[in-house]
């Protein structure tokens, strides 16, 4: 069947229900004149019933946007040990709330007893005795899931206190396999949105939801909105993701897949939650294709779509991908100290090398990113 055929043929049958809970209170913004329409999906063979978009809690939560997602029925909230305050402070805003939604959270660690501990302080922090999915944090490479990580992530879930495992990774293509060998595992949560481009990523997509795999897409509006952009000089004034339609198109490529199970979407104020929400509801549609094709070809030299096919090929050791990745913390979702905490992250030796060094750079990108500038710009802004 045609791709596209196929994508709207799914829109057309998936289900729309009314936005439930509209009268409970939590911000003070006017709500839109009609209700956000909200369609819910099947998370692979977890079976949870989840809506198309859900809700990216990430490093610091806006507790009125969270509020406000929680009383329009937004079911999926995705946070992470390793975001510093974000389960306390998402942990005050579902009081009361907890069955109505699912929640999903991760451990940074590849140590048995480090996960183990990880999820028990993740229940206690978010006031629960389970999470509904449970992840490995960022696993790009299977060395990253040794068998005493994948132990723990079993045990995790015979102990009831997590219902279904997974892991999140930005490289779907490398861990495909290991996943579904794996046995184990239910939820992967991968970056996907048009402009990071689909073809990367599609076949690993679709083998995941042929096994019967929760696909979360990540990542799917980032790209569009240029937060902080080099081009605009550093320190230009910050843009709103809502300026524009490019997120909303972004989400609505995303959710005319079938593969996808979600989406998490970060959101930091109540027009960029309306307008994400109406993703649901509307159809994709030509005019949305021509808007993220300008979007993408605009952000072509800057963006990195995380193809990975750069890999090891800086004679000096930098991982580009990474790197690039860093930076578009900063430029692209306007975490300055996600981008840096990062890239601290680094070995002293990679952090200290420095791009201008080189007359040419060894690494030439086929999707058209300018390595070598951006790098050189993470290594004055983050580095
Ligand atoms: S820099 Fe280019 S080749 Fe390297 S991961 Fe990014 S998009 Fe792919
Ligand atoms: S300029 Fe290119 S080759 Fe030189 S260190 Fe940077 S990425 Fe590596």
């Amino acid at each position: 069947m045609n791709a596209n055929r196929s994508r709207r043929e799914f829109l057309r049958a998936g289900l729309v229900l009314p936005a439930v809970g509209l009268a409970a209170a939590g911000s003070d913004t006017p709500r839109p004149k009609d209700p956000p329409q909200l369609t819910y999906r099947t998370l692979g063979r977890t079976g949870l019933k989840v809506t198309g978009v859900g809700y990216g809690i990430g490093y610091e939560p806006n507790v009125e946007v969270v509020g406000r997602a929680l009383d329009y029925g937004i079911n999926y909230y995705d946070t992470s040990r390793d975001y510093r305050e974000s389960e306390a402070i998402f942990a005050r805003c579902i009081r009361g709330k907890r069955q109505k939604i699912h929640i999903s959270t991760k451990s940074g660690s590849t140590k048995k007893e480090e996960i183990l501990q990880d999820l028990d302080t993740s229940l206690k922090v978010l006031g629960t005795d389970y999470v509904d999915v449970w992840h490995l944090h960022a696993r790009d490479t299977p060395a990253r899931i040794p068998d005493e990580a994948l132990e723990a992530m079993v045990r995790c879930k015979e102990s009831g206190k997590a219902r279904f495992i997974g892991f999140s990774c930005h490289n779907p293509n490398a861990m495909v396999d290991f996943f579904l060998d794996a046995k184990v595992f239910d939820v992967m949560q991968t970056t996907y949105s048009y402009a990071i481009g689909s073809g990367f990523r599609e076949k690993a997509v679709q083998k995941l939801a042929a096994a019967g795999i929760g696909v979360v897409a990540m990542k799917v509006v980032v790209a569009l909105t240029g937060l902080n952009m080099g081009r605009g000089g550093a320190g230009a004034p910050k843009k709103e993701k809502s300026e524009g339609e490019g997120p909303l198109a972004g989400i609505k490529w995303v959710l005319s897949n079938p593969a996808i199970g979600t989406t998490i979407p970060n959101m930091n104020s109540i027009a960029e939650l309306d307008m994400n929400v109406r993703a649901m509801a509307e159809p994709y549609t030509p005019a949305d294709e021509r808007l993220l094709f300008a979007a993408g070809e605009r952000i072509r030299p800057d963006y990195c779509r995380m193809c990975f096919q750069c890999d090891g090929k800086c004679p000096r050791g930098v991982p580009v991908a990474d790197v690039l990745r860093y930076l578009a913390y900063y430029d692209f979702a306007g975490s300055l100290y996600q981008a840096v905490t990062h890239y601290r992250e680094l070995a002293p030796g990679i952090r200290s090398i420095r791009c201008s060094d080189c007359t040419e750079c060894a690494v030439q990108c086929p999707n058209g990113v300018r390595v070598r500038d951006r790098l050189m710009r993470a290594q004055n802004l983050i580095a």
